[in-house]
């Protein structure tokens, strides 16, 4: 039998990129599945000094409870190695590769593993897994026979990082055992890493794994279902993700990464099929918490795994701008299931009225959406933020789609965000991607629209808005008008794709 995750035994521990599933959920359920949440700390430093060196590579040798990692540098050495605080507790023994030296590990403002004794390219090192699942659940969880392995754990890096460097990993897994990472494939059992891989979080998945590979849309997606009690079965499982694949790709007009790892944990109830999503920006990674008991035909145009694959197609977003991150991929779940025939144009309007009115309900005072959204972590404001977002969506998606006769929509920034930005290895402000989105269209840009309703609580002007597209909700009934002045465009907003 399948052991079950101890998710009620933990705290709360990091946050993730924040889901408005947190905010449909009950306070319990919430605080266990955020116990989940897998964004880890950064662990980047950045001191001057000499030239970073431009390629190195991680060889990974697993022995169940304890991983050994050879470390190679092809060109300079770094002076020192630097990693999260988590892996200096759970380093073993590092030492010169060529002399058996051993190297010494300085705990200062960050741990820090000197490397000036050194002879020869390579070091090698222990990472003690025993005593990380001391960290449970946040950076090593057990699931049945599956383990995930936060990559800070073992990821030393040098101090500083050219954005080109050429970074590999190479895995040695035990007999009967398989390995998924968030990394790009070479072909050679081999992964480049992106910088991000050490500055940001992600999990390399380990075990007797469950894999499917799915080619959905241009992208190839490592599905990756961890030890759990499920009903979903694998038939099930691969229509729900390959619809949300072609549903997320409709907006971009391709799958937005040409490599996804998504990790499956399936656990103990729920109210909804997804009881919790996050996209981990250490590579391209999605996480998916599912409800062990929801069936194949409850998967079918969910919105969570949607949710997040839109997310891959944008830049890493500042977090005091999770209005523009969230608000813009919130709204567009609704569009691009309605578009690709997961739900009619009637039910996403459905939706988008019912958090709209979720989201004017959590309004607060005199606050205003920017407020909201640079404390949204602690004010718990995450209708508002969400859905207030979602509304600058709508009004910006109408501005582009009236200013050019239908001819251009929000469609079309997004599709070049994801084309120019997505991958990036840094955040990016809410100013920087309006920037971005403008400075492609060369008009005068949703800038001043957005920066004009965030000074609000953000729903103002969806009264005036929804007269003019000839839409209502009386008692949970959707009134349409199609005399109303933007009853074309409106139309065209949810019209269907191939
Ligand atoms: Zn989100």
């Amino acid at each position: 039998m399948p052991r079950r995750p101890p998710i009620a035994s933990r705290p709360a521990g990091a946050v993730a990129t924040g889901e408005p599933a947190g905010a449909r959920l009950s306070a319990p359920l919430a605080a266990r599945v955020l116990a989940l949440a897998c964004i880890t700390a950064a662990c980047a430093h950045r001191p001057r000094g000499a030239e970073p060196p431009r390629a190195w590579s991680y060889t990974v040798e697993d022995h169940g409870e304890r991983w050994d990692v050879e470390l190679c540098f092809a060109d300079a050495r770094p002076p020192a190695l630097v990693a999260a605080t988590a892996a200096a507790e759970v380093l073993i023994d590092p030492r010169d590769a060529t002399t058996g030296a051993a190297l010494d590990l300085t705990d200062g403002d960050a741990p820090r593993i000197d490397l000036a004794p050194m002879r020869g390219p390579c070091l090698t090192y222990g990472v003690d897994l025993t005593s990380a699942a001391d960290g449970w659940p946040r950076r090593l969880p057990q699931l049945g026979d599956d383990r995930l392995v936060a990559n800070e754990l073992w990821l030393w890096h040098p101090p500083r990082i050219a954005e080109d460097a050429a970074i590999t990993a190479e895995f040695r897994a035990r007999e009967g055992e398989r390995v998924s990472t968030p990394w790009t494939p070479l072909g050679d059992g081999r992964y480049a890493l992106p910088e991000a891989a050490v500055r940001w979080g992600s999990y390399t998945a380990v075990g007797d794994l469950e894999l499917h590979a799915l080619e959905v849309a241009g992208g190839a997606l490592e599905v990756v279902v961890l030890d759990g009690p499920r009903r979903l079965t694998s038939a099930g499982l691969r229509r729900w993700l390959e619809a949300a694949g072609e549903a997320a790709a409709s907006l971009y007009g391709a799958f937005p990464r040409p490599h996804l790892q998504l990790l499956v944990v399936p656990v103990d109830g729920g109210d909804e099929p997804v009881i919790f999503g996050a996209v981990e920006r250490g590579g391209a990674s999605i996480f998916l918490l599912i409800n062990g008991g929801a069936a194949d035909d409850e998967f079918i145009g969910e919105w969570v795994a949607i949710h997040e694959i839109l997310h891959t197609g944008m830049p890493f977003v500042a977090r005091g701008d999770a209005w523009l991150a969230e608000g813009f991929v919130t709204y567009y779940t609704e569009v691009v299931r309605a578009r690709t025939g997961l739900k009619t144009e009637e039910q996403a309007w459905q939706a988008l009225f019912a958090g709209f009115r979720r989201g004017i309900h959590d309004v607060r005072g005199d606050a205003t959406l920017s407020d909201a959204s640079q404390a949204m972590g602690r004010l718990h404001a995450y209708s508002w933020v969400y859905w207030g977002g979602a509304a600058i969506a709508l009004l910006s998606d109408v501005a582009i789609r009236e200013a050019s006769a239908g001819a251009r929509s929000l469609d079309d920034g997004l599709r070049h965000l994801s084309r120019c930005c997505a991958q990036s290895s840094r955040r990016w402000t809410a100013d920087e991607i309006l920037a971005e989105i403008d400075a492609w269209r060369g008009d005068a840009g949703i800038a001043p629209l957005c920066r004009e309703v965030l000074a609000t609580s953000g729903f103002d002007e969806l009264p005036a808005l929804y007269r003019k597209l000839g839409v209502s909700v009386v008692d949970e009934n959707l009134g349409v008008d199609d005399t109303a002045p933007l009853a074309t465009l409106r139309r065209a907003i949810f019209a269907k794709v191939d």
